[in-house]
């Protein structure tokens, strides 16, 4: 039987933080689905087609254990349509624990099938968010220990002066 999972969030951008924890899905699941969500609550500083190529760039690296995509709407939808019954969330801190709870709740409640596997990533970016990537470029700061560096050139040029 082989195994796959859902590794499903917004990637804006993907930060080392987030390849970390899809090297460490891979030693848990045959293949891995990168989900980037349409999130209409939070304005995206990349568009969707962007996120993917920079995704799609970083995770070549696995073959065709890793694969792409985009979704909108509900996660349980996307992965009740593919015959997924695995979603991976990372968890970096206690704070995200809180949040991350809820939504595994409702994701159970939703589709009690899907069951959700938390990893934790390197120590190295467990403090590692896009949000921050962003705030530390906007500020002039260096990110190149933080993102891969094709992510870093996409920020110096969108948000670069
Ligand atoms: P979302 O808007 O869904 O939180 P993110 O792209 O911020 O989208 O995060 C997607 C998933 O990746 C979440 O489960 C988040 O906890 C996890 N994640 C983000 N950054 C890191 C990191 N540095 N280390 C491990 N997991 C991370």
């Amino acid at each position: 039987m082989t195994i796959t999972a859902c590794y499903p969030g917004s990637f804006d951008p993907m930060t080392r933080g987030h390849l970390d924890l899809v090297e460490r899905g891979l030693r848990l699941f045959d293949h891995l689905v990168v989900a980037i969500g349409v999130n209409g609550e939070k304005a995206s500083l990349f568009s969707l087609e962007e996120r993917e190529g920079l995704i799609r760039a970083e995770v070549a690296q696995f073959g065709d254990r890793v694969e792409v995509a985009t979704f909108d709407g509900l996660v349980v939808d996307f992965c009740k349509a593919r015959g997924v019954g695995v979603l991976l969330r990372g968890l970096r801190t206690v704070s995200d624990f809180e949040s991350e709870m809820a939504m595994a709740f409702t994701n159970r409640r939703l589709a009690s099938e899907i069951e959700t596997v938390f990893m934790m990533p390197s120590e190295d970016y467990a403090f590692v968010s896009s949000r921050l990537i962003k705030e530390i470029v906007r500020a002039g700061g260096s990110v190149s220990d933080f993102v891969p560096p094709h992510v870093e050139r996409a920020l110096a040029n969108r948000l670069g002066d």
